[in-house]
């Protein structure tokens, strides 16, 4: 199959972005992780990007998890309350996340 490479074809898409309440950096969506604020209460990880709730992002660092969690900034934009549970998921998420990445 041939492959038609026309430059005038694929205009300069939208690409949704979002900030991380950590390092405040703008990142497209994608590379970063959505927590979510759920009904039940509960603050963890979206892997969907689709969950209903309050949402928040960080990067794939595990400097930026650190800082979210470390200074509150997650309940902060999330306005609910880590539990020590879901805090331990959510370190756990983050250390295998990051582990895969490296
Ligand atoms: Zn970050």
């Amino acid at each position: 199959m041939k492959i038609i490479s026309n430059p005038n074809a694929t205009p300069t898409k939208h690409i949704p972005l979002r900030t991380c309440v950590a390092c405040r950096q703008i990142k497209a969506k994608r590379e970063l992780i959505r927590l979510v604020h759920a009904a039940d209460g509960k603050i963890e990880v979206d892997d969907s990007g689709k969950k209903a709730g309050r949402g928040a992002y960080l990067c794939r660092e595990w400097e930026c998890w650190q800082t979210g969690l470390k200074e509150n900034r997650l309940e902060h934009t999330l306005r609910g309350n880590i539990t020590r549970e879901d805090r331990e998921k959510l370190v756990n998420y983050a250390r295998d996340l990051i582990k895969g990445v490296n």
